[in-house]
């Protein structure tokens, strides 16, 4: 089997063991003879090596830690679902700008859960509650989803789980291009699954370690192929010099190689920071050019209480009618959900 991520060390918490995903896990690392180490819980892992933040941020990223979700009160996740369904958490990809970096804060690692089935039972439960409404999670809320799909299966387990519920939605994002384990699921429609792509230029200058756009509009063109209802998310969209330019070329790109009479859906999102995140960035990319400004934002006060900058209101409007027009011109069945 091809595995796109293979960890440098495994932590397993104990009580993980209590699983048999967990003592499958345990089995196959030790048989593969990767390093494993035990944490007393997945929130608490200690003895990740590295001099330096930088470093330290790499070896995380090469640390995987099999764990027991213990919390399952599923958050909010507007605007792209009701609630987060927590499959994993954590990224092996190096985006400079990644939520993740504030989210996660110094504990960039990766984690997986073995309770499966005590978290969609979780969800079942949710949907319940909501009958006959339609309720939507988002799979990719901590992490980019796909990168441990071939030791735990999870989002296939959970597009199978979600093929049987009429009531439910499920949606995934990722940045990776090895889907090809979902491709073979009797998905019922039910699961959306998105792309997350960007201009070329942004995704060499910003992107470490994720698969070229070429690769994931190929990946996207196999996931339409089997039915799957597809959506692409561009984010960040970072409003550069020639930004107008280069994003039409996007959409050109992408209508040439996915059936303009698809119904795709589009979710863009502008580039945005705290003072927190921009802190956590340059801890982890000191040499990074990625524009911070505070001067050249407006100051707007987040749903949690803390302030982020946006881009300014004209050239934000400006920008939300630009990709309105680009959707409809190259999908004129597409939608923009969103545009923040
Ligand atoms: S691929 Fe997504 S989740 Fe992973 S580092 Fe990049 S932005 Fe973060």
């Amino acid at each position: 089997m091809d595995f796109p991520f293979w960890p440098r060390r495994v932590y397993f918490e104990k009580k993980a063991l209590d699983y048999w995903r967990g003592e499958n896990l345990y089995r196959f690392f030790r048989e593969k003879q990767v390093p494993l180490e035990f944490a007393s819980s997945h929130n608490r892992v200690t003895g990740i090596p590295g001099n330096s933040p930088e470093e330290k941020f790499i070896e995380s990223k090469n640390t995987l830690v099999v764990g027991v979700r213990r919390t399952l009160d599923f958050q909010g996740c507007r605007p792209s679902a009701n609630y987060q369904l927590p499959l994993l958490t954590g990224c092996p990809g190096r985006c400079h700008y990644c939520y993740l970096h504030t989210s996660l804060g110094r504990n960039p690692y990766l984690r997986v859960y073995v309770n499966l089935e005590e978290i969609l039972g979780v969800a079942r439960e949710y949907i319940e509650q909501r009958k006959p409404e339609i309720t939507t999670f988002e799979g990719a809320a901590v992490s980019d989803p796909v990168f441990a799909e071939s030791f735990t299966g999870a989002v296939s387990e959970a597009i199978k789980f979600f093929s049987n519920q009429p009531c439910a939605g499920f949606r995934i994002v990722t940045k990776f291009a090895r889907v090809d384990s979902l491709l073979n699921l009797a998905h019922g429609g039910r699961t959306t699954v998105r792309f997350s792509i960007n201009h070329p230029g942004i995704i060499k200058r910003y992107e470490e370690g994720t698969s070229s756009l070429d690769e994931r509009i190929e990946a996207a063109s196999r996931v339409y192929r089997v039915g799957y209802p597809l959506g692409f998310m561009i984010a960040p969209v970072l409003l550069e010099d020639n930004w107008k330019e280069n994003y039409r070329l996007l959409f050109e790109n992408l209508s040439n190689k996915i059936p303009p009479e698809n119904n795709l859906t589009f979710e863009v999102v502008t580039h945005r920071f705290t003072l927190r995140a921009r802190e956590n960035i340059l801890r982890y990319f000191p040499r990074t050019d990625l524009e911070m400004e505070t001067q050249n934002r407006r100051f707007k006060y987040g749903q949690f209480g803390y302030g982020k900058y946006l881009y300014p209101d004209e050239v934000w409007k400006e920008a939300q009618e630009y990709f309105q027009h680009l959707v409809e011109s190259h999908f004129p069945r597409g939608k923009m959900e969103y545009f923040v």
